[in-house]
């Protein structure tokens, strides 16, 4: 009888449930790691996700060695040959693999055809098992992210004083959201130089023969578990204690701010989310941080990231093909090339991904998800867009985040409301608009912001849905408003523009 480990690429720690279930002897067990390139096809990939996930296998592999594991590496077309092989030489009897989070890969290991049995274990990369969620889920009417959140503080004691929430509130965002004025004195980002193995793998990337997306290099992000350990003590000292004020401001050049950058190392294992939570709860006790930006911090991790994972899979295995609103457009071509649209703030953004794989939580709900949602673009097209696209992602997480925050394509079983604005937000919390060829006052004209255009010509197309949902009610109120003159410009303008940008794609 011989059991054999089979580690993902988002499962990179050594007390992963696979790997710590009980083994005798590390040396004597087998344990394999696969880069498959089928895989890596699935959609255009961005070439520094490719480097982030490759390279911290190859050196996690190295550290399961030292730690006197038996391993085998294998880059290959698929998961099944190099499995098939490696389970016929060591004689394996069982495969253990955690259970993915990503239902699609369930899928992938529940057709392997092995010769031996295949055991998925319980998953242990999130704080809430699906369980959990199920039971929580259970006890509520709908599924409120605030409630889940505060059920989180509660169970797991963050920022707590006995039943009370610290600082006698639960939520301090209304102090979280400033709009960027003058000179911001923003904090450095730390990042790594690529070592040896990190460079072979940017060379692999740059080399591949099948579409991928964005710059390789410079590649600087966190590929080992000490590297990423380095990066959340420095969010830490220098960027936790203003990370508050300005967390949904966007300005030029700036395209870190005090944001953590910690997500792409807590969705493939570096870290994991109660260090990080209890390490930031420490640095406010410790420090006399602000409450407003650890709170902040913390509900993304404990709040947001547990409950977009517990949603997605207690939602119906259909849920990625939810499209409320009937939206069926293509996305347009400069998703994929910034340089192929003149509106600043979707450009500046849109780069900022090419070069880095990474954008924060506003550009993306707010500028790109916002462009996508008022356009009519298919959700499922634009959910497939930001999981190819961004360093961070993951079908658990796109799915929810995308289709259901973004898009509201569910019809409300996440977002209480649709993320959409016209030009005014962007302008408020962003200084983007001041360099664009558009203006944002304008919502007729040649020069009228298409974000103006498309946003009202949005409401007016989905009156009625919009009517039932409630919250949008006093924008609608403001569309009634509007002149049947003007009204008709905006439609004629906004049917204009998208013509164009569907010739463009
Ligand atoms: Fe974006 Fe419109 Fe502002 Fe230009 S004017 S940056 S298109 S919101």
């Amino acid at each position: 009888m011989t059991t054999g480990v089979w580690v993902l690429g988002d499962q990179l720690w050594t007390e992963q449930a696979a790997l710590s279930s009980y083994f005798p002897e590390k040396k004597n067990t087998p344990v394999i790691l696969i880069e498959s390139l089928k895989y890596a096809q699935q959609r255009p990939y961005h070439r520094q996700k490719l480097v982030l996930i490759w390279s911290a296998m190859r050196h996690f592999a190295e550290e399961l060695r030292q730690n006197n594991w038996s391993v085998t590496y294998e880059i290959a077309n698929d998961f099944e040959a190099p499995l098939q092989a490696w389970v016929k030489k060591h004689k394996i009897t069982e495969l253990r693999v955690m259970n993915p989070n990503d239902r699609p890969f369930t899928q992938i290991v529940n057709n392997l055809k092995l010769n031996c049995q295949i055991t998925l274990v319980a998953n242990n990369h999130f704080l809430w098992s699906s369980s959990d969620f199920q039971k929580w889920a259970a006890s509520q009417k709908s599924l409120i992210m605030e409630n889940f959140y505060r059920s989180g503080r509660k169970r797991f004691q963050i920022l707590m004083e006995g039943n009370q929430p610290v600082g006698g509130k639960w939520n301090f965002d209304k102090q979280n959201r400033q709009p960027p004025k003058g000179k911001l004195n923003t904090p450095e980002a730390l990042w790594f130089e690529p070592d040896q193995t990190t460079l072979e793998v940017i060379n692999t990337v740059n080399s591949l023969d099948f579409p991928s997306y964005g710059d390789a290099e410079p590649f600087r992000w966190a590929v080992t578990r000490s590297q990423a350990l380095q990066a959340l003590d420095f969010f830490l000292k220098h960027r936790l204690p203003m990370f508050g004020p300005y967390q949904d401001a966007m300005v030029t050049g700036e395209e870190t701010m005090w944001h953590s950058m910690l997500s792409p190392y807590l969705n493939i294992g570096l870290l994991n989310p109660m260090e990080v939570i209890m390490a930031a709860q420490r640095a406010y006790h410790q420090n006399k941080l602000d409450l407003n930006s650890v709170e902040g911090f913390i509900r993304q991790v404990l709040g947001w990231r547990e409950y977009l994972h517990g949603v997605y899979h207690y939602m119906e295995a259909d849920y990625p093909e939810s499209n409320w609103f009937n939206h069926t457009r293509s996305l347009p071509a400069f998703y994929w090339n910034a340089q192929k649209t003149d509106m600043n703030c979707l450009r500046q953004v849109l780069e900022q991904v090419q070069r880095t794989g990474y954008a924060h939580h506003i550009q993306r709900l707010m500028v790109l998800s916002n462009f996508a949602l008022i356009s009519g673009i298919s959700p499922q097209a634009i959910e497939d867009w930001f999981h190819g696209a961004f360093i961070d992602a993951h079908d658990w997480v796109m799915q929810t985040n995308v289709i259901g925050m973004g898009q509201f394509a569910d019809g409300g079983i996440l977002a209480s409301k649709p993320y959409v604005a016209s030009a005014n937000y962007i302008n408020k919390m962003s200084d983007y608009c001041g360099k664009c060829v558009y203006q944002y006052q304008e919502r007729t004209g040649e020069k009228a912001c298409p974000f103006n255009l498309l946003y009202w010509n949005f409401l007016a197309r989905h009156r009625e849905q919009l009517k039932s949902q409630g919250r949008l009610n006093l924008m609608l109120h403001h569309l009634d408003r509007i002149s049947i003159e003007e009204a008709t410009k905006i439609n004629q303008d906004a049917a204009n523009w998208l013509n164009k940008i569907d010739a463009a794609t």
